[in-house]
């Protein structure tokens, strides 16, 4: 949170989103500090196949998903929105009533495993296509309100010695799509969940979206203070942002990174990418 508000100190016209983002971490810190440890099944044996089938090792029913909190988390994550101007009125109400609603854990289910299943199937531009338009922002707050929960399923994966061997470009864990990287002082790139935050290495060059490794059609570009860098991919037309630890006084921080490279997206989009 120190972080956070330094970033406000230094970029006064991010006030309004360090804020929002400051709100949204007390939301869940407090819920996560509620939720156990789960136990799901992880020997060495069943992750050497999940990545051999490119199959996320986490199952819905192994996350420990008190109804009460989450659906405090839901409402919670909206109310945050909003007030910051990020969901408007009409969605608003739409997640209050599935805060509220009997169907939000087969919603929640469904959200989780769409992405989890296509993945394991190899076929991540189809998890993007059988999204319907509107469900984006359902889609925005469950990725919010499942993070206490999620988060704590990746602390369990992320101090098995086995994640080493996970190659893919979507999460070990839960079959999400990265949203941001970190170069390490190793210089290996590692990508970060943007689901539930697990970190996991992947080729430094490769575009995690749509596996492009030819170097020459990646733009990669820096910031320059060269705290953080954007690599472009000019096939599918994506860029993930990195922070870059090779030379960092403090560990990466994803919520941080994600309000502090705020005119890097700008940058990218400028140039004709996607995030
Ligand atoms: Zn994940
Ligand atoms: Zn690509």
């Amino acid at each position: 949170m120190a972080e956070l508000r330094t970033v406000k100190e230094r970029h006064p016209e991010l006030t309004d989103a360090v804020d929002m983002h400051l709100a949204l971490l007390d939301v869940q810190r407090r819920i996560q500090s509620r939720v156990p440890l789960p136990w799901f099944a992880l020997s060495p044996e069943i992750i050497a196949k999940h990545q051999a089938e490119a199959r996320p090792l986490l199952r819905f029913e192994d996350i420990p998903l008190d109804l009460t909190d989450f659906r405090l988390s839901v409402r919670q994550t909206a109310d945050v929105l909003r007030r910051y101007g990020t969901l408007e009125e009409a969605d608003f109400e739409r997640v209050q009533a599935l805060g509220r609603d009997m169907t939000l854990l087969a919603v929640a289910g469904s959200w989780f495993r769409r992405r989890a299943e296509l993945q394991g199937r190899g076929d991540a531009a189809a998890a993007d296509r059988a999204r319907p338009a509107d469900e984006g922002v359902v889609d925005e707050v469950l990725t919010l309100a499942m993070r206490p929960f999620l988060s704590r399923c990746a602390e369990v994966l992320q101090q098995r010695p086995e994640l080493a061997s996970w190659t893919h470009a979507h999460c070990a864990l839960c079959g999400g799509e990265p949203d941001l990287a970190v170069i390490t002082p190793a210089a290996e790139r590692h990508l970060i969940c943007g689901r539930c935050r697990l970190r996991w290495k992947f080729a430094p060059l490769t575009c995690p979206y749509c596996n492009n490794a030819d170097r020459s059609r990646i733009t990669s570009f820096a910031t320059p203070d060269g705290q953080y860098r954007v690599y472009a991919c000019d096939i599918c037309l994506r860029y993930v942002k990195a922070y870059d630890a090779r030379h960092a006084t403090r560990p990466v921080m994803p919520v941080v990174e994600s309000v502090a490279t705020l005119p890097l997206d700008a940058a990218a989009m400028q140039r004709g990418y996607t995030s």
